[in-house]
């Protein structure tokens, strides 16, 4: 917050967006090059979405979720099970954000088998330099030290892998689930996994009858190409946590889908114990579900997942040939080598002359657009960051 307050540092407010642009607060025009933090799916400003939004405005925004439904939550509920892939996954649980789908999906995990015959099953495995979110539970699950949280009392343990093969020599009589990022790790630097891993994973945890939490709070809803990134290795997990793109990026909402067997697990009569006592006040917001159902309108009307592959192309094109370059589908990164861990930050700073925004991580670089961004708009976003490259290098 030093910097941040300093008196020589003006805070870029954005005012006003629309489809792939935000306007700061003198009227400057940046392309949106990380879709506001990885939500972004069809645009800012979009006429759909803000209709639906205001239509449910005009009955009632917000009603509690605790013993009470509602119709967009109901009709939300069934887009996404007849979405997912696989059919397995036909219950759904809302929040309000990417970390508590984490949470509750651990702590569904957890409470099952203990519940359900496998009290034993204390231990989560999770991967190294994996992100799951900034509550401590999620945190707990992390991999990166910056953003990982302290240790705790909540009876579970954790550990991390980073491989497959790792995995498989634990023993797995106490893992009651194992979390991914499926394809790629965000938060990580955009680091891909090989291909085939998500397929391996799977294999062993369906041998061991151990739980797969997929944890595509950035990957969900076209990102990668597809629908779901568990697609493109034809898996389906028993948890899938979902939130960013969820409501196209409008409003806070999040799911965890999970399946019948673990629905099943919790029910009893209340003298039982087998309650799920989690939620959160605003979990499955009207607002919220009106926006996801909009946006799910918007992927089917427009044919958004069809028109990706030309921009993916194209963005793998443009950006092949620089440093460390990577992409998973819609998401590209790149990284500069240098022993300065500020240069990312630089560039960033220095993109923003050129009509562009976006987040560094480290020193790696993320073009991540709204699904929306034109082809002319990919070509502007890359000319951007490559002439934020060459100010900075040039740099003393
Ligand atoms: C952003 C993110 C989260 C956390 O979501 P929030 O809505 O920010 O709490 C979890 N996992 C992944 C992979 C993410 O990218």
């Amino acid at each position: 917050m030093r910097q941040w307050c300093a008196e020589d540092h003006t805070p870029l407010m954005l005012v006003e967006g629309h489809g792939c642009t935000l306007r700061d607060q003198f009227g400057n025009e940046y392309l949106d090059g990380n879709a506001s933090i990885w939500t972004n799916a069809h645009g800012h400003n979009h006429p759909a979405i803000n209709a639906a939004i205001t239509a449910q405005l005009g009955k009632v925004a917000h009603t509690s979720f605790l013993g009470f439904t509602h119709e967009p939550a109901i009709r939300l509920a069934k887009e996404l099970v007849d979405l997912v892939p696989g059919g397995r996954l036909t219950r759904a649980f809302f929040t309000d954000n990417g970390s508590t789908a984490i949470e509750s999906a651990v702590r569904m995990a957890l409470q099952f088998w203990k519940q359900n015959g496998r009290p034993q099953r204390d231990t989560l495995v999770a991967f190294d330099r994996a992100y799951h979110g900034d509550t401590l539970g999620a945190a707990s699950l992390g991999g990166i030290p910056l953003f990982k949280g302290s240790g705790n009392d909540f009876g579970y343990r954790v550990v991390t892998v980073s491989s497959v093969e790792e995995l498989a020599a634990l023993d797995a009589d106490p893992i009651a689930a194992v979390i991914i990022e499926p394809l790629i790790q965000g938060a990580a630097g955009m680091r891909l996994w090989p291909k085939g891993m998500l397929k391996a994973l799977d294999a062993w945890r369906q041998a061991h009858d151990v739980f797969l939490i997929l944890d595509e709070v950035m990957t969900g809803f076209g990102r990668t190409g597809r629908m779901f990134a568990c697609e493109h290795e034809d898996v389906v997990p028993d948890f899938l946590c979902l939130a960013k793109g969820l409501t196209g990026g409008y409003l806070p909402l999040a799911v965890t889908l999970t399946s019948e067997r673990v629905f099943e697990g919790f029910l009893g009569e209340p003298h039982e114990g087998r309650t799920f006592f989690y939620g959160h006040s605003y979990a499955g917001s009207q607002l919220g579900c009106a926006a996801a159902l909009a946006s799910l309108r918007v992927f089917r009307e427009d044919r958004v997942l069809e028109q990706l592959p030309a921009k993916i192309t194209r963005l793998g094109e443009l950006m092949a040939s620089l440093p460390g370059f990577r992409q998973c589908g819609m998401i590209a990164a790149m990284t500069v080598d240098s022993p300065d861990l500020t240069v990312g930050a630089k560039i960033c700073l220095a993109a923003r002359k050129h009509g562009l925004l976006t987040r560094p991580i480290g020193n790696t670089l993320v073009l991540m657009p709204p699904l929306c961004v034109t082809l002319n708009e990919i070509e502007r976003m890359v000319a951007a960051l490559r002439a934020a490259l060459a100010e900075v290098s040039a740099a003393p």
